[in-house]
């Protein structure tokens, strides 16, 4: 299996454009696994616990982009904050601001991405549009000062529905431009749409994706807990 992982990544790099970056989603795979990618030399990986991020990224190399991915609770934010490149799942102004509190603490700036709830299913995590843009055009936005909105981050329904999932991510690519448009300071940086798991990224990608998260189809199906 490990010997394969380089190939998944050279394959898949192979098949998708140049400018859309690849998460190597590596949750539950063991550090060895890590290393397989990295030898391939791929060099960012996601996780989406907070405890399972600290703990290979203190037995990796340094050069390695550590993403976040999973639900954040506000009370492991301090422990992420410093250790992590980017955080997708910024799911509450709530967290939000706990992020930018924790960030100033440590004189760090957080890079951050707002996730949006797309999918039909009711668990998946994240703002409405109109709480967004509310923060937004009120100038709420411009209290945080210690991360950077990059962008936004979705999933959509895990169906083999193409013209649903590709419907969703029609969806936030449009909540996408929607913020975009507004005046805010960050907005020059405002460039990242982070959407498209290993069954659905290239639909992701067809509709403007920038960032796609893919864990099975390079490290092989994790075991269901
Ligand atoms: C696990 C996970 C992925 C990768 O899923 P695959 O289907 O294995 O590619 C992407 N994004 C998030 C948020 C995840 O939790």
């Amino acid at each position: 299996m490990t010997s394969d992982i380089g190939s998944n990544i050279r394959l898949l790099k192979q098949q998708i454009p140049g400018p859309v970056k690849i998460v190597a989603v590596s949750k539950t795979k063991p550090v060895s696994d890590i290393m397989a990618a990295y030898n391939a030399g791929h060099r960012i990986f996601g996780e989406n616990r907070v405890n399972e991020l600290l703990a290979k990224k203190k037995d990796l190399p340094s050069d390695i982009e550590w993403h976040f991915v999973g639900h954040l609770q506000t009370n492991k934010v301090k422990q992420l904050v410093g250790n992590v490149d980017m955080i997708h799942s910024v799911d509450s102004f709530r967290l939000l601001a706990t992020i930018d509190k924790e960030s100033e603490k440590a004189g760090k700036i957080t890079d951050c991405l707002l996730q949006f709830h797309i999918a039909r299913e009711e668990t998946k995590q994240g703002f409405s549009i109109e709480e967004a843009e509310q923060v937004f055009i009120t100038g709420q936005i411009e209290n945080f000062q210690n991360v950077k909105i990059s962008g936004v981050m979705g999933m959509a329904t895990f169906t083999d529905n193409q013209e649903m999932v590709r419907s969703e991510f029609r969806q936030l690519r449009a909540y996408f431009e929607t913020l975009r448009a507004l005046n805010f300071s960050n907005r020059i940086c405002f460039n990242e749409l982070s959407m498209g798991m290993s069954e659905d990224y290239m639909i992701a990608i067809g509709e403007g994706a920038t960032i796609i998260r893919i864990g099975s189809i390079i490290f092989g199906e994790r075991n269901r807990t």
